[in-house]
């Protein structure tokens, strides 16, 4: 079975590594799909984890998680990804994120900041 955020492994191979490692992933873009990841399993410790401290929205936490647990995952998609990768200290991933609300699909469009500190990516927020 691939992993919950469509790569072609396992999810102990893929997201469980870094969903362990509290986010200490390579990229950026391995940062965005473990987030998603974690959007599926409804970890909100882990999106606040990997939320950059500047941005993170400590106080929609809860309202994060019962969110999450409402909607019935599909798929990510990731469109484009610039810079992020293990050089950069920032990078941006363009996804889409299919999910099932009340009975119909609909889809999260976005553009996403990353930053790296200290070796670690965050999630910033919406790109400009
Ligand atoms: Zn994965």
């Amino acid at each position: 079975m691939n992993c919950h955020c469509g790569n072609d492994k396992t999810y102990k191979a893929c997201c469980e590594v870094f969903h362990l490692n509290n986010g200490k992933t390579e990229t950026a873009e391995q940062l965005m799909r473990s987030r998603y990841s974690a959007f599926v399993l409804a970890d909100g410790n882990y999106l606040m984890a990997t939320h950059h401290s500047s941005t993170r929205p400590i106080k929609e936490k809860k309202a994060i998680v019962k969110w999450a647990k409402s909607v019935q995952w599909i798929k990510l998609e990731v469109l484009e990804t610039t810079k992020g990768s293990q050089n950069d200290t920032e990078g941006i991933v363009t996804f889409n994120a299919y999910f099932f609300e009340n009975g119909n699909v609909d889809v999260i469009h976005e553009k996403s900041a990353f930053v790296k500190e200290n070796d670690q990516w965050f999630y910033l927020g919406l790109s400009q």
